[in-house]
């Protein structure tokens, strides 16, 4: 049985080689990440034309993520770092002021002294140091160093709890968009998304520039959360980005968090994805901690769509092994059982019942399979959404785009065959690839579901026959 947990991967200086992608993918790489934070467009347009290629050559259907930069706020540039210690304070101004403090910067958000309130914490460089807000001015905040460090130039700053209005999209964004459709990514991730809104406003952008992505919305501080619902129902993927929501959140509250929205995620019916620090210790060692491993277990026992590296493989020592500890973890715990989340997805309309019936015909068939005839991978998504606990899911369309928009669904593996005029030869069609490649084999049975499957008529299909 193959491995139901897929897997992205960050690509960056230590993965940018075409013999480096190739053995990403060789090792199981599913979708590859490009963060828009760290890259330059033509860098980022020639790795997409790399991953197009080999995956061509592999006959895959390995998807393109273009993560934006999204409007996070950031320090300004210094001469030299500024070293701090407890009990100092320092000050954080409008670009457009000059200092009236000796230990001083500037913040690329001017609306942040209307955002905060004085007993805010201020955190630099994600957690790298703590800060309590004493003061807050039209154009400068005052604080105090609650623990020592070194603050260098355009820092990350969060602000736990604060409700920000900083836009949903920057211009550098927009650009970035812009070469993302260019691109013909599969998918496009909002950061720092706080409500269904921003979702809609990064959508509208892209659809206004033709492009035809799915959304991911990354979630990363507490306003999101308290928006979980109705970001979840507007974004085709959501991502549990555990760096930035780490920083915004309690550490302990964490993992009750990402079992949180992993459920509502199933119950709501949208993909999620697990990011951040899944082997972070990989970065320079070639084995995980025991910790690491049970945390990537934990994810893929909650059911998650994808694990997500970042650092691991885009500048670490130990690329393909990051890879393949992901795969080992995953498919060991997946011989065990999963959390079921499944069973609680809502169902909402007769196309969901009846996948809801097949997936559980087929579950009760030993050696069954699933196939799914899918146009657009809506149907396909929801059937993977129920997590069928012994069959395998094959969705077949006819379209490549549609193809690499599952490669991040759980369970799913995309084949891209023609639609017959008739649904007769269609099954025959698919039944017998499904044969040559070793995917079925003769006398299994096989639970297909549809909803093109009458020539006459629209039905919602349930068939079941034998290789
Ligand atoms: C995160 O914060 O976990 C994340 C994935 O976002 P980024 O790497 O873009 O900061």
């Amino acid at each position: 049985m193959s491995r139901k947990t897929k897997i992205i991967c960050t690509l960056g200086p230590a993965t940018e080689s075409e013999e480096m992608i190739g053995k990403l993918m060789e090792a199981g790489t599913n979708v590859f990440r490009i963060n828009m934070s760290h890259a330059k467009h033509t860098w980022a347009a020639g790795l997409v034309k790399i991953v197009r290629r080999l995956a061509e050559k592999r006959n895959e259907h390995i998807g393109v993520l273009f993560d934006l930069t999204g409007p996070s706020i950031r320090t300004g540039d210094l001469p030299q770092p500024l070293t701090l210690v407890e009990g100092d304070q320092v000050e954080f101004r409008k670009e457009t002021t000059t200092a009236t403090a000796g230990k001083s910067t500037t913040v690329n958000y001017d609306g942040l002294m209307s955002d905060v309130s004085v007993g805010n914490t201020l955190v630099v460089d994600n957690g790298a140091l703590l800060m309590h807000i004493d003061v807050v001015e039209a154009d400068r905040i005052l604080c105090t160093v609650k623990t020592p460090g070194t603050m260098g130039s355009r820092r990350h700053i969060n602000l736990p709890g604060v409700r920000l209005n900083l836009p949903a999209l920057t211009e550098k964004d927009h650009k970035d968009l812009a070469l993302a459709v260019e691109c013909g990514a599969d998918y496009i991730a909002g950061s720092f998304v706080r409500d269904a809104a921003h979702v809609r406003e990064l959508r509208n952008a892209m659809k206004t520039l033709e492009g035809d992505a799915q959304i991911i919305a990354k979630i990363e501080d507490q306003e999101a959360i308290r928006n979980i619902d109705a970001i979840i129902t507007e974004a085709d993927v959501i991502m549990i980005a555990r760096g930035d929501l780490g920083t915004e959140v309690e550490f302990e509250e964490l993992p009750l968090l990402q079992r949180r929205i992993i459920r509502r995620c199933h119950e709501l019916g949208t993909r999620v994805i697990v990011a951040t620090q899944l082997l972070e210790s990989m970065i320079s060692n070639p084995t995980p901690t025991r910790a690491e491993v049970t945390d990537v277990m934990n994810a893929a026992y909650e059911e998650a769509d994808s694990l997500m590296l970042s650092g691991e493989t885009s500048v670490g020592r130990y690329p393909e092994r990051c890879v393949e500890a992901l795969v080992r973890i995953s498919t060991r715990i997946e011989r065990s059982g999963g959390l079921g989340f499944g069973q609680n997805v809502l169902l909402r309309d007769e196309r969901q019942k009846t996948a809801r019936a097949a997936a559980t015909l087929a579950d009760s068939l030993p050696g069954a399979r699933l196939v799914v005839l899918t146009h657009r991978g809506i149907l396909a998504n929801h059937l993977g959404m129920l997590r069928p606990r012994t069959a395998e899911i094959f969705a077949i369309s006819p379209r490549d785009r549609v193809c690499r928009q599952m490669a991040l669904t759980r369970g799913m593996t995309a084949i891209k065959l023609p639609f017959s005029t008739s649904i007769e030869e269609t099954i025959q069609n698919v039944t017998k690839y499904l044969l040559k490649e070793g995917f079925v084999h003769p006398g299994n049975p096989i639970v297909i579901v549809a909803d093109i499957l009458s020539d006459h008529f629209a039905a919602n299909s349930i068939l079941l026959h034998h290789a």
